[in-house]
């Protein structure tokens, strides 16, 4: 060890000082830092290795295979440096690593610059390593290895971490700067579970911290990888004690918060109800009932409503927004899609024309006049309903009589989406509707400050989709059905992971365009539309329109058309590439037909060469039709995994743990956070202030209640 770092461990730093206190930190690298929002000591210290290199195992340049990560020892010799192909500005450089056998292996940089062909430490023995590939004139070669030089004096590190970084920190400046935090950090960081109550079993903080950026020499490095280290574990475990602590402030904060209470007489609430071609469910009623008790006490309502796809959590949602109404105050319905967002309009004339509603819309669409004029309709109150996207929460938009605020779809918006929302009017009534089935265990723990309702059965008279997988690949199983359908008056969804292929195989009927190319001649003269990201917004609903109306059979989608579009005459739909998805997504998916009282059903089809493993978990969708069963089997056979894909993660305050993945975890900080509560119910003791401004970082993250699911 050398001089400056025993003399460093002597001052203990702070984790709360400005990154540039550590040594090899200058305003220039601070500032690109400060663009991944690392600003600190421990932001620096939590930003944490995205792999891990293996220098343990050495192979021998004979016997590695293309395709292997591979570190091969040997002496480099001379580095030969050529204009590359085609690019003559641009250099290749090109050395043969010879091991102790004799055997060579040959590496290769594209593009070197002079410094750094200059740089390679020619003569010398290294450990080489990456990923071996084969040379056009068949020589095994590592392109852009990464290289570690052999010294006498100086025991190699085993396993070294690599880092996400930006392009002017390298990794080795990154690794110093990083290991002089860690010798120097003092043992109380923000956030930390309090010695006093953490189990033997988890690590403290700093250890832990140590032990994911210096791994030890015979640490299990699959499990680092994997991010299911111990200490990985335990920074999860710290991150959701905070996480717990924060909602049960936030809890009782939001008790205290004075709402609105919308409790006039029932007049347009009581006319739907009469109106309705159906009755509601017994559990559509149950959550009216219980969010018209929420509405009409002088307290803030925090609720969600959490139903499978097709549970009619759209009606229930018309009740609460009427209830605001009739009470003499507005409501928005804020919905992911603008398509979302005019199918509730639409659906809400449906069943509402009767009650002279003003209603508006306002979306990314409406046209800058029209918009001023909605915006002057709702600041005045005579807009006493209005549906949209995120263009209610841009700036400009005021509505004074806001009683109730509405999220369809919750789990699409992000933290700041909903803070914003709230910001229209602090004290209004909030709803939240979601289809991620949430298990109830998790819900209680998670929604401790929320109220739940959940539509647990869908309404009567509905067959099972019945769902079949089909071979990979395969496109005339599915084809035959839609034309099937569609001879009987019905339509077709077909669905596509991407728009495009990524490699040059358009054949493979994975995409929108590879669809369109063969579908249409198997479905001899349908009239088929696509719908895609790449489409106008405008063209979108255009297209939507018409095949909702019928003027299109077949419409051949992204997952455009994943959430709560509602087309009851839809009886069949196909997704190919389904191997692509999640399990939930596909579930979502699946909810697109099923709707109406005709029977159903749903093609999957993998892409060619799918792992075996997807194909498996596609056949638990083929046997149940429940979204908790199948969250559930898909847990089982495959391990707490991302379920819900990472579309979700931006929602939620957390980086070291999955609401997921983590069930065990988080049922252990939850009693963790009650422990320290019953010693120290108001977080006021000297103990509790790292633990007060971790949360602090928590909520100003935007995140207030809810931000769950
Ligand atoms: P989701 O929960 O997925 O948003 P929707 O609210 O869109 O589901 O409802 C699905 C379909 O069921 C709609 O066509 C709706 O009109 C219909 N629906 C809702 N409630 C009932 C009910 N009580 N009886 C019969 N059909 C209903
Ligand atoms: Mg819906």
């Amino acid at each position: 060890m050398s001089l400056a770092s025993s003399s460093d461990s002597v001052s203990q730093l702070d984790p709360a000082s400005p990154i540039e206190t550590l040594s090899g930190i200058g305003p220039k690298r601070a500032a690109v830092l400060a663009q991944r929002g690392i600003f600190t000591v421990l932001d620096a210290v939590l930003l944490l290795p995205v792999r891990y290199q293996d220098w343990r195992c050495i192979q021998k340049a004979a016997t590695v295979c293309p395709g292997m990560d591979a570190v091969v020892e040997g002496t480099l010799g001379r580095v030969f440096v050529h204009p590359m192909a085609g690019s003559p500005r641009r250099k290749l450089g090109r050395a043969a690593l010879v091991d102790s056998s004799g055997a060579s292996l040959r590496l290769v940089w594209f593009n070197i610059p002079a410094r750094m062909a200059a740089a390679i430490p020619v003569n010398r023995r290294v450990l080489a390593a990456g990923r071996v590939s084969v040379d056009r004139d068949g020589a095994k070669q590592i392109v852009h290895p990464r290289l570690l030089l052999c010294s006498e004096d100086r025991a190699l590190p085993a396993i070294s971490p690599v880092y996400r970084l930006p392009k002017q920190i390298g990794q080795k400046a990154w690794f110093a700067v990083i290991n002089r935090a860690l010798s120097r950090m003092t043992a109380t960081l923000c956030g930390a579970i309090p010695d006093q109550i953490r189990p033997p079993a988890i690590p403290p903080l700093v250890q832990s911290l140590r032990a994911i950026h210096r791994p030890a020499p015979d640490c299990d490095v699959d499990e680092l990888r994997n991010g299911r280290s111990d200490s990985h574990r335990a920074l999860a475990v710290n991150e959701l004690f905070t996480f717990q602590l924060a909602i049960s402030l936030e809890c009782a904060r939001a008790k205290r918060r004075a709402g609105i209470a919308a409790n006039a007489t029932p007049s347009l609430t009581t006319r739907l109800k009469a109106s309705l071609p159906f009755a509601l469910t017994a559990a559509q009623q149950t959550a009216i009932d219980e969010i018209t008790r929420d509405m009409a006490s002088p307290r803030q309502m925090n609720r969600i409503l959490i139903g499978d796809v097709g549970s009619g959590k759209t009606l229930v949602a018309f009740f609460a927004a009427l209830r605001a109404i009739e009470s003499g105050y507005q409501a928005v319905v804020m919905a992911p899609t603008s398509l979302l967002a005019e199918q509730h309009l639409r659906t809400f004339n449906s069943f509402c024309a009767a009650l002279t509603v003003r209603t508006a819309i306002l979306t990314a669409h409406v046209p800058a006049s029209a918009r001023r004029e909605i915006q002057a309709g709702l600041a005045a109150g005579t807009i006493q309903l209005v549906f949209g996207t995120h263009a209610l929460i841009r700036g400009g938009v005021r509505v004074p009589r806001l009683a109730l605020a509405l999220i369809d779809e919750q789990h699409r918006f992000g933290v700041f989406d909903r803070a914003l929302l709230k910001n229209l009017a602090p004290a209004a009534d909030m709803l939240l509707m979601t289809a991620t089935p949430i298990p109830r265990s998790l819900a209680l723990s998670l929604f401790a400050h929320l109220g739940v309702s959940r539509l647990d059965q869908g309404p009567p008279g509905r067959t099972p989709v019945e769902t079949i997988v089909r071979p990979a690949g395969e496109l005339g199983g599915a084809a035959a059905a839609i034309r099937d359908e569609v001879a009987q008056g019905n339509r077709a969804f077909v669905i596509a992971p991407r728009i495009s292929e990524e490699d040059d195989n358009e054949m493979a009927p994975d995409s929108i365009e590879g669809l369109m190319l063969k579908l249409p001649g198997l479905l001899g003269g349908l009239r088929v539309g696509s719908l895609h990201g790449r489409v106008e917004s405008s063209e979108r609903d255009a297209i939507l329109r018409r095949f909702r109306d019928g003027l299109l059979d077949v419409l051949v989608a992204t997952t455009l058309v994943e959430v709560g579009i509602d087309v009851p005459d839809a009886t069949v739909i196909a997704v190919f590439g389904a191997d692509r998805f999640g399990l939930a997504q596909l579930h979502q998916l699946r909810g697109r037909v099923g709707r109406g009282s005709k029977p159903s059903r749903c093609f999957l089809v993998p892409s060619v060469g799918a792992d075996p493993k997807a194909l498996e978990r596609l056949g638990i969708l083929a046997h149940t039709a429940d979204g908790n069963e199948v969250a559930a089997a898909d847990l089982a056979l495959r391990g707490p995994g991302d379920l819900f894909g990472t579309r979700q993660s931006g929602a939620l305050p957390l980086r070291f743990s999955s609401l997921m993945r983590d069930v065990k975890l988080i049922e252990e900080s939850r009693s963790l956070a009650d422990r320290w509560l019953a010693y120290d119910p108001k977080l006021v003791s000297a103990q509790s202030r790292p633990i007060r401004s971790a949360i602090d970082a928590m909520l100003q993250l935007g995140f207030s209640m809810a931000d769950v699911g």
